[in-house]
């Protein structure tokens, strides 16, 4: 299959390509991308600039339909694209069908949120004056994407921009362009005026700073690694372009003495190695107390031994390939590392199986301490570390001890930890007896410190990204 670039709402060609290949199966070949140019990208901001005012004007009601349909449409072949995005991306097939689903669930909640749209009316401290406070949308967006929610992430960036009357040019991951292209696809049948969506497909290095640059760009919105991200930040900043980051994590979860056993392990094999560890909310440092420490790690290690790792689409699968080679030498680099400076690696290993893939076994690595370069950097993979410490207030520091703030886990059975945590947790999204991972699609995402800029993203709080704030005085 060719995944073309969509401009101006015309499928367009490029001369060169890239190769999609499914990561459980090297000989699955899924299809050819486009790969774009900068002129390319530069008519595709055109079109988009073009386009925004009449979109800018558009009634709730034509952004609700739009909305609505491709969230129905979503919803209506969530087991077929979502075997698209687990042959592409590598999650199990649940996770793929599961994310699919969410997407869909996404552009219902932001079609609601058309006819949400309000304002504040208020009376003047001078005498006959009115005051109108009103959202307008901020223009073009570009969304720049990364490869592991191949469709979701697209999803809650597109649905907001939509809703609130923005034009979007959608710069997908290389890895990932078969959910980028299907759910363009579906938005090109939606209703939207030419030009209101575009998708550029390309070398993030070289088209993506033309988006980031281009004068008709107003807002950025990136999810991605911190050093492409720190790039664009400053790029955003010498163009004073409205911006917004959603970067790394090393999230701890805490487990107390008093936890019950089965839910924090239970949460932090999920939290740590389902979607293969590919998640920025990953639960990547085990805070473990004295008391519990032993058979926690017991208890984790058999839970993970029995994990069937394998080809993403076959049944029975809890955890997928790495989605490359470079990611998979990436993962087993850090490995080395981890056990250079000290920590003991069980798992870990490369693995093989019927179909040529980027397997591996999950790792865990104990005897570690928040110092070590294992618990200090995003790995981004299928490896947690166990930090040992004696009690609470040691545990808190540990977790609020590191340069990311997304998000952070607790389990626990005491209430006063539990909610002490919630208050002190450095980080913009808190887990009690939960997974660090795994969010809701209604309300906020987003972090602190290293892990995101700009105001949060999902939920009604999407608005304050993607609208700008106008105050009119009136004298009748
Ligand atoms: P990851 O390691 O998750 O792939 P990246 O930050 O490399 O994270 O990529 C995230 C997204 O940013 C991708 O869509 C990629 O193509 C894009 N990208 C990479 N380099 C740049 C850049 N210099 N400017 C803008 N976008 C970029």
């Amino acid at each position: 299959m060719d995944f073309k670039n969509f401009i101006d709402g015309t499928w367009v060609t490029t001369s060169e390509t890239i190769v999609n290949v499914n990561p459980s199966d090297v000989s699955d070949i899924i299809g050819h991308a486009a790969k774009a140019d900068a002129a390319q990208m530069d008519r595709a901001i055109d079109a988009a600039h073009r386009a925004a005012p009449e979109w800018a004007a558009s009634t709730p009601q034509q952004r609700f339909d739009v909305l609505d349909a491709v969230g129905t449409e979503l919803l209506a072949r969530k087991a077929e694209l979502g075997r698209l995005l687990s042959r592409e991306e590598g999650k199990t097939l649940p996770e793929g069908i599961g994310e699919v689903a969410r997407a869909g669930q996404i552009f219902k909640f932001f079609a609601g949120e058309t006819l949400r749209q309000t304002g504040d009316r208020l009376a003047s401290v001078r005498p006959g004056v009115e005051i109108d406070v009103t959202r307008s949308p901020v223009g073009v967006v570009g969304l720049i994407t990364p490869w592991n929610f191949p469709i979701a992430i697209p999803a809650w960036k597109i649905a907001p921009a939509l809703c609130y009357g923005n034009a979007v040019v959608l710069k997908p991951a290389e890895l990932v362009p078969g959910c980028a292209h299907a759910l363009v696809e579906i938005l090109s049948r939606a209703g939207l005026p030419d030009g209101v969506v575009n998708l550029v497909m390309g070398r993030g290095s070289e088209i993506g700073p033309r988006l980031v640059e281009s004068p008709k760009v107003d807002a950025i919105s990136f999810t991605g690694s911190v050093p492409t991200g720190r790039g664009i930040a400053e790029s955003c900043g010498r163009h004073l372009k409205k911006l917004q980051l959603e970067m790394g994590g090393k999230n701890p979860m805490v487990v107390l003495d008093d936890a019950d056993l089965d839910t924090a392990v239970s949460a932090c094999l999920n939290g740590a190695f389902f979607s293969t560890g590919q998640r920025c909310t990953a639960s990547s440092r085990l805070i473990v107390t004295d008391g519990i420490h032993d058979r926690f790690v017991a208890a984790l290690s058999e839970a993970m031994a029995a994990m069937k790792v394998g080809n993403a689409l076959e049944d029975g699968i809890q955890m997928g390939p790495v989605v490359d080679e470079r990611q998979l030498q990436q993962n087993l680099s850090y490995i080395d590392i981890a056990a250079q400076d000290g920590g003991k690696v069980s798992g870990g290993e490369r693995l093989n199986r019927a179909t040529e893939g980027f397997y591996m076994a999950p790792a865990l690595v104990t005897e570690t301490d928040n110092s070590m370069r294992i618990n200090r950097e995003e790995v981004f993979g299928p490896i947690a570390s166990v930090i040992r410490v004696g009690g609470y207030d040691e545990a808190l520091q540990v977790a609020n001890d590191t340069a990311f703030g997304l998000s952070a886990g607790i389990c626990t059975t005491s209430l006063k930890h539990a909610s002490h945590f919630r208050q002190n947790a450095r980080a913009g999204m808190v887990m009690v007896n939960l997974p660090t991972a795994g969010v809701d699609y209604h309300v906020p995402f987003g972090g602190t410190k290293g892990s995101s800029f700009g105001p949060r993203e999902q939920g009604r709080y999407a608005a304050e990204f993607y609208t700008t704030v106008k105050t009119a005085y009136t004298l009748p």
